[in-house]
Parts: C-alpha cells; sequence; structure tokens
C-alpha cells in the first residue's frame, strides 16, 4: 500500500529534538508540516528554512502548548494556511526532577501542565475536524518512565503515563470515526533534555543499555515516521518502545 503524498501534520514541540527530528522526516515524507515551540524561535526558523528546501510547506507557529486559545489558532492557522490536518504528533515536553519529598507544588503543575494538559490541548483542537473526515492519525510521544516510573520524576512518570490512558481511550473512541492514536515510548535520547543530565547518572544510564549507547532523535523520528504512513493502517492503541533495551 502507497504512502499518500501531500499529507498535512501538525508537530507540537517540533523546534528541538524529537520533535525537530519527526518534522524533518515527516517533510521528507512529503507531508507539509506545522509545528509549535515555545520560546526558542532561532531554532524554529533555522528549521523551518531546513524543512521547506525539502519542497514541502512549513509552517513555524509560537504556541505554548498550555494555553488552549493558542493552540485552538495553531490549528485554524495549519488548516487555513497548508490543509486539513491528516497527522498530529505531541512531542512537546519538560522533565523537572525532584524527590516527591522535595517536589514544589510548581515543579508538579509545570510538568503536567505542558506535558499531559498539552497533549489534550493538540489532540482535542485537531479530532473534530478529523472525525468529520474520517480520517487521521496521533502519535503522542510518552516516554518509558511512563510505563515504569523513574525515581526523582514522579512528576515526568505521572504525565507520561496519563499519555499512555488518554491515548488508549482515545484510540477506543476515534476508531470508529477511521482515525489510529499510538504512543512513542522513547529510553534515553540524546537531546537538550538529557544533556543537563550529571556525569554520574547518564554513565549508570548508559551501563544498563545493553545497546550502549543513548538513542538518536532521527531513530525515534522514524518510528514516529512509520506510524504515520499507511503501513501502520491496522495499528492503533499501540505503545512502542524506543530504548536501547533498557527497560528489559
Ligand atoms: P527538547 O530537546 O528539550 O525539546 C523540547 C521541545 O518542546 C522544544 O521544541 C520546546 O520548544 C518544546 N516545548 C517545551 N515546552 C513547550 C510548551 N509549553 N509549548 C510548546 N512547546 C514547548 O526535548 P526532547 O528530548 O526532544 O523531548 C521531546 C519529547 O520526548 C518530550 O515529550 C519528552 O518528554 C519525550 N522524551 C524524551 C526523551 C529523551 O531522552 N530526550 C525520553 C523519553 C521521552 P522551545 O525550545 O521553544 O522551548
Amino acid at each position: 500500500m502507497g504512502d499518500k503524498l501531500s499529507r498535512v501534520a501538525l508537530v507540537s514541540g517540533g523546534s528541538r529534538g524529537i520533535g525537530r527530528a519527526a518534522v524533518l522526516r515527516l517533510a521528507q515524507d512529503g507531508h507539509d508540516v506545522a509545528f509549535c515551540y515555545r520560546s526558542d524561535a532561532d531554532a524554529a526558523q533555522a528549521l523551518e528554512k531546513e524543512a521547506s528546501e525539502l519542497g514541502v510547506r512549513v509552517l513555524a507557529v509560537r504556541a505554548d502548548v498550555t494555553d488552549a486559545q493558542a493552540v485552538r489558532g495553531l490549528a485554524e492557522r495549519t488548516e487555513d494556511e497548508l490543509g486539513p490536518i491528516d497527522v498530529v504528533v505531541t512531542s512537546a515536553g519538560i522533565t523537572s526532577d525532584n524527590p516527591l519529598l522535595l517536589m514544589t507544588d510548581e515543579q508538579w503543575h509545570n510538568v503536567l501542565d505542558i506535558n499531559l494538559d498539552g497533549v489534550y490541548h493538540v489532540c482535542r483542537a485537531a479530532i473534530f475536524a478529523m472525525m468529520k473526515r474520517k480520517s487521521g492519525c496521533v502519535i503522542n510521544v510518552s516516554s518509558v518512565a511512563g510505563v515504569y516510573g523513574n525515581a526523582r520524576q514522579t512528576n515526568y512518570s505521572a504525565s507520561k503515563a496519563g499519555i499512555i490512558g488518554f491515548t488508549k481511550a482515545l484510540a477506543k473512541e476515534a476508531g470508529p470515526y477511521g482515525i489510529r492514536a499510538n504512543v512513542v515510548a522513547p529510553g534515553f535520547i540524546d537531546t537538550d533534555m538529557t544533556s543537563t543530565l550529571q556525569g554520574g547518572v547518564k554513565d549508570r544510564a548508559l551501563k544498563s543499555i545493553p545497546l550502549g549507547r543513548m538513542g538518536r532523535a532521527d531513530e525515534v523520528a522514524d518510528l514516529i515516521a512509520y506510524l504515520a504512513s499507511d503501513r501502520a493502517a491496522y495499528i492503533t492503541g499501540s505503545v512502542f518502545q524506543i530504548d536501547g533495551g533498557i527497560t528489559i
């Protein structure tokens, strides 16, 4: 089954890391791509240029995923300027680690607001038009922390587990409308998010990865692109770990 060309994809948190790699990979596959970011306008502009050079239309929009109205505006602009949204990828996310004993309310709410409410806002803004057209697919980026839990990350693990429950419920709800929803759950991926980890934490993590290295953002993007394609037409409600075996 060949992929239909000229699909439109919307990627949250597209300016850096895994989201950035997904923008480029989806553009390579012929998608027109809109992506949002929160603050790093230089990174967003550079990506807009790089992805447009692949011969597709690219739209970078500053929109904080915690702001429902801004996200609705992002979806509307995407539909107006690029056309109906076929693929939604939610990659915007942060960490703010602390043992529960020291966790501040601000850390808790910040992580839940961006990582979980953000996914809700993006999917909520896109779902009605997809249901009307009876097609579409959603790929939400969770984490192995959402499946197994990570010490010092109760906030992050809860947000990422929430994404898995959300996506499974959405797969049941939207499946009858021809919409698929899946989760990608990465392990340690080499991005800005993990570059701040202290040496000791990184060394311990590397020792527990059977493949002996961190993953690359483009490897996660390959999985996202596969799930966005017609080759994954019978896959919905699934969680795909991409972690070099760290969870075995
Ligand atoms: P990253 O390199 O830090 O990039 C995060 C991206 O999200 C940036 O484009 C950032 O935009 C955007 N973003 C953050 N807060 C936002 C907000 N409120 N509204 C809109 N955009 C926002 O992170 P990453 O490593 O690529 O992570 C991407 C996703 O993968 C996250 O959901 C993360 O939890 C998940 N993940 C990552 C790893 C890993 O090892 N890296 C492992 C498992 C899961 P600005 O630059 O403008 O702030």
